[in-house]
């Protein structure tokens, strides 16, 4: 997603030279690597698109995934990008030598640049759980993100480690077709009821027609998104959380029936403090007679199934690891080395940083989108790619113009919003106590802890003061 708006955009402000790096034969990122049953986007469709791609096509309001890898491929066709991606080439090196970026590739060819993004994602990297036993499993068993659509799970007794949005769309798509689904449950989930409803051919003749109204949509549901819910997140004790908890009490309350099931479905921390699920079928599906929701605990992983603390063996044909990504990574396991033979490794030691996101001090001209300590979670992530490619484009542009011929956040600017940002993170609602993906290994939110409208004004024009221009 990121990297076709940047060739989108690089070729929008008159800069044609440059090179896009795929590893795969596809693009898509996300969209082409996720495609297990039941996936779509819980932002709303008409704000998870480009601003400047508005489709009339989208068929409900938030958008199964097969639709949104569709509108990738055809955007990148559509502003003739998909041609100039080269696929197949997976960047093993970046490293900045006499002022320009050496990169390799692992097919052994190499390439040359003044400038890098890097927009390699932030859910990449499969998490595989560390249970004991996990490949002596007899059946099939593959992660969320490596479906395996070779395996026929019709008929089939079907386990799903974890509860984290993939399983809950997972267990919502599989529960009509398997004889038997297990879903092992570490930590329960606060759900959120969401209404999907379909785009009517007239609304979507009207949109076609008036793609005006598209823009306007994309607007009120961002305005509406914002202040309803992610400039909230980040303060733990707005009222608008305390709402957003409330219905999910009650969607709990009103939804589960049998009081056992429902209690061991009840969250112990407060909701949207790991990331909150939007589902209006996950409650119905739980509880349907093939259904059984395992809360003992994994002892370990034997050939035929998986044996719960309790010592009960849950017998099962398939199991799918639900269990999320490594979300450290960014662009490793790239070996990237900035100046001076800094080595990203032993600047990212304690935990992938950058500041506002995008620079990291010695690491001129490299540039990430969707990086560290940015606001994931909070809001659509193609907005948030525009608005840093915005950003990126003026730091580019001092270069462009000969005024330097390096840039990046000079270290105390990058000190300085990192302490900010962790001091910052204290009052959002990810440190109200859970656990989840949005924290580091010291349990710090590693996402943008202030407001999107915070965010959008940061990226409206760079500090000069923060930045080495060499
Ligand atoms: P996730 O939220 O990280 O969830 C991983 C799940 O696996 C958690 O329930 C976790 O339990 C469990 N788990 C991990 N290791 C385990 C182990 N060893 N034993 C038992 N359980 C284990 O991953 P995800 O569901 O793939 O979602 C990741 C993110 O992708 C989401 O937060 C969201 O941002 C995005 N996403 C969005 C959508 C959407 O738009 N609808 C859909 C899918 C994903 P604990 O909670 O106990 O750690």
């Amino acid at each position: 997603m990121s990297g076709i708006l940047s060739a989108i955009k690089l070729r929008e402000a008159g800069l044609d030279d440059f090179a896009v790096y795929e590893k795969a034969d596809r693009l898509g990122g996300t969209w082409r690597e996720n495609t297990y049953p039941g996936i779509a986007c819980d932002v709303p469709s008409h704000l998870y698109s480009y601003s400047f791609a508005p489709n009339p096509e989208w068929s409900h309001r938030f958008s199964p995934g097969a639709e949104i890898q569709a509108y990738f491929e055809d955007v990148a066709r559509r502003h003739g990008v998909d041609s100039l991606i080269q696929y197949g080439k997976e960047v093993t090196r970046c490293a900045f030598e006499n002022g320009r970026w050496k990169i390799q590739m692992a097919d052994g060819s190499t390439g040359a640049a003044d400038f890098v993004i890097a927009a390699t994602g932030v859910l990449h990297h499969p998490a595989y759980p560390a249970i004991e036993g996990l490949d002596t499993f007899e059946g099939p068993a593959f992660h969320s993100a490596r479906w395996n659509h070779h395996v026929p799970l019709a008929g089939k007794r079907v386990g799903v480690i974890g509860t984290g949005s993939s399983a809950i769309q997972i267990v919502s798509a599989l529960v009509d077709e398997v004889a038997e689904l297990s879903l092992f449950q570490r930590t329960a989930q606060w759900i959120m009821p969401v209404e999907n409803p379909a785009y009517s051919d007239e609304e979507k003749a009207g949109f076609r027609k008036h793609p005006e109204i598209m823009g306007r949509i994309r607007a009120a549901v961002s305005r509406a998104f914002t202040d309803g819910f992610s400039n909230h997140l980040v303060d733990a004790s707005s009222p608008q959380l305390q709402a957003i908890h409330d219905a999910c009490v009650a969607n709990l309350e009103n939804s589960v029936k049998d009081p056992d099931l429902r209690e061991r479905l009840r969250p112990s921390y407060r909701a949207a403090c790991k990331r909150l699920i939007m589902s209006d079928d996950f409650y119905d599906a739980i509880q349907r007679p093939n259904v059984k929701l395992v809360t003992e605990g994994i002892e370990r992983i034997e050939k035929s199934g998986v044996r719960t603390r309790d010592g009960h063996l849950h017998e099962l044909d398939a199991l799918v690891l639900a269990t999320g990504f490594r979300v450290d990574r960014f662009m490793r396991p790239m070996e990237v080395v900035g100046r001076n033979g800094t080595a990203l490794e032993e600047v990212w030691k304690e935990g992938p940083f950058a500041y506002l996101a995008i620079s990291i001090p010695d690491f001129p001209n490299l540039f990430m989108l969707n990086g560290p300590n940015g606001p994931v979670g909070n809001f659509s992530l193609i907005d948030v790619a525009e608005l840093q490619f915005s950003y990126i484009l003026q730091l580019i542009e001092p270069v462009r113009s000969g005024a330097c011929r390096e840039v990046s956040a000079t270290w105390a600017a990058a000190e300085r919003f990192d302490a900010e940002r962790r001091e910052a993170a204290r009052t959002t609602i990810w440190q109200s106590g859970c656990k989840s993906w949005y924290l580091d290994a010291k349990g710090v939110p590693m996402a943008w802890p202030w407001t999107f409208d915070r965010f959008r004004e940061e990226m409206s024009r760079p500090r000069l003061s923060d930045l080495e221009m060499r």
